[in-house]
């Protein structure tokens, strides 16, 4: 039956004998291979119960097998729910609790500390190890290799993604076959995508990045990926003689950077680099082209809108901006608080609206309303504005903005000033409460390693650079800054560290 996000990676991926997925050491499963594997596991998820509509939640390791659950679930018209491999079982319990699943797949070590938890949310438990068997896979295992799949239509949902959630509880976003489509041609388009391509895929998986973007590109134009566990500095550079893309989040970049074997000739066969999910810092752009000649291509995303924005193939890719909207994707910067548009090189609110902007928000129809603007456009969260030749420039999370003293103060100008200063690694610009201010501007530093860096020479560098109410009130340095898997810097977690800095 019609199946509109199968049917186009099917039209699309037509060279069934091309590899698919290639484990460094380990097994090479083809495109006819992904059309098996998916269909088994499609007759598993019926044989567990599972019913067109139903959620399929997974917390299971990286492994070939968990995203051929993702596109069983597609064929069977469910809805793929994944979770970060992170989260406790309490945590698991609030996804459950809220998603209501009918299955729940976990990885066999958690099985006993997870049981209950999906009992009481009424989800059976089958489980998926890293090594890819488990329950499971046994159950998939007995089944045909061919699977007639369930009729479902664009705008059907494909998968829920729970946002990261540093604002209150993490809310679930839906996504639609069409959402996920839409954005998989503009990325191949715009990344000139072929099936003669080969992506190190180093990301997690249960992420709108390592999910979504790498793998729906790789499966919209027939190419290969290589499908590693976890992210390696020296295994990437000895594959990238076998690779022609790699997608990462900076810290991959970061790390790659430092790595004595980062040379041209070891980036030779590769023709591009994408960075994502957390601003790549424009030092890193410059250290990584200076060493290979690769120009960085950094793109703009989020779990509710996949991508947004990228930088272009070809013309500039320019350090600190995340390029241009997308085929498709309607972009505007407007007033925070009217919504009114904003013209060029003004900072504001950043609204999209297209094809790859979700359904809503799953069971929170009010939170959906009041991120939506009447004429459709999404309202990010995300800070920007987009310069005279339309590049688009991401400042920040709007609830990182500072006020003091009535003034905003736009946190990554802040961090720019400082990282520019001789012996900073880093920095991340926070407000904190301040009675007389409301919010006390506040630097969390980190130096390059073996330098010596106090907070007086730091405030008296920035001193003749920012004006007065700019510039931090107090500067801690620190020998590193939190981040999550996806590598953002977690500014909640040093605004909870830091809360009461000035009120002592
Ligand atoms: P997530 O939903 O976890 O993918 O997080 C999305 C958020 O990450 C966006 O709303 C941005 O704040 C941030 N983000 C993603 N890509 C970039 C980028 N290239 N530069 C700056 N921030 C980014």
């Amino acid at each position: 039956m019609p199946n509109a996000l199968f049917d186009e990676i099917t039209s699309r991926s037509s060279q069934m004998s091309r590899t698919f997925l290639r484990e460094p050491g380990g097994r090479t499963i083809t495109y006819a291979g992904m059309q098996e594997h998916s269909a088994r596991f499609a007759h598993a998820l019926r044989v567990a119960g599972v019913k067109v509509g139903d959620r399929v939640a997974v917390q299971v390791e990286k492994s070939a097998e968990a995203l051929f659950v993702y596109l069983a679930c597609v064929r069977a018209g469910a809805v793929f729910l994944p979770l970060n491999t992170a989260y406790t079982p309490a945590e698991i319990s609030y996804f459950l609790g809220d998603a209501q699943p009918s299955l729940f797949l976990c990885d066999p070590a958690k099985a006993a500390a997870l049981r209950v938890v999906a009992a009481e949310a009424g989800a059976r438990l089958e489980t998926l190890g890293a090594d890819g068997k488990g329950s499971f896979a046994s159950l998939g295992q007995q089944q045909p290799a061919a699977f007639e799949n369930a009729e479902r239509g664009p705008d059907d949902l494909a998968a829920i993604l729970y946002t990261s959630g540093t604002t209150g509880r993490s809310k679930g976003a839906m996504l639609s076959h069409e959402n996920l489509a839409s954005n998989a041609r503009a990325l191949v388009e715009t990344w000139r995508f072929s099936a003669e391509d080969v992506l190190l895929h180093a990301l997690p998986i249960f992420h709108t990045h390592g999910l979504f973007v790498a793998t729906n590109v790789v499966l919209f134009s027939n190419a290969s990926m290589i499908f590693l566990p976890k992210f390696d500095p020296a295994q990437m550079l000895a594959l990238m003689g076998e690779a022609s893309v790699m997608m990462g989040v900076p810290t991959f970049y970061v790390r790659l950077v430092d790595h004595p074997g980062l040379t041209r000739a070891a980036t030779a066969k590769m023709r591009l680099f994408i960075s994502g999910s957390a601003p790549l810092l424009a030092e890193t752009h410059r250290a990584f082209e200076g060493k290979t000649g690769h120009a960085i291509l950094e793109r703009y995303g989020m779990t509710e809108t996949n991508m947004n924005t990228s930088n272009p193939y070809e013309g500039d890719r320019i350090a600190g901006t995340v390029g241009f909207p997308l085929p498709g994707v309607a972009l505007r910067v407007t007033d925070p608080e009217t919504g009114t548009p904003l013209p060029a090189d003004e900072i504001g609110m950043i609204e999209v609206k297209g094809g790859n902007v979700f359904k809503g928000y799953w069971k929170n129809p009010e939170k959906t309303a009041a991120e939506f603007r009447p004429d459709g456009f999404f309202i990010t969260g995300d800070l920007g504005k987009v310069d005279r030749r339309g590049y688009v420039h991401i400042l920040g999370r709007g609830k990182d903005l500072i006020i003091t003293g009535g003034y905003n103060v736009y946190p990554k100008e802040i961090e720019g000033e400082i990282d520019a200063l001789p012996g900073v690694n880093e920095s991340a610009v926070i407000g904190l409460p301040h009675k007389d201010f409301g919010e006390g501007v506040t630097a969390v530093v980190v130096p390059v390693k073996g330098a010596a860096l106090s907070e007086k020479d730091i405030l008296a560098a920035i001193e003749q650079r920012l004006a007065k109410f700019k510039q931090p009130k107090r500067v801690i340095v620190v020998d590193e800054l939190p981040r999550n898997t996806m590598g953002k810097v977690q500014k909640n977690v040093l605004r909870e560290t830091y809360r009461d800095l000035y009120r002592a």
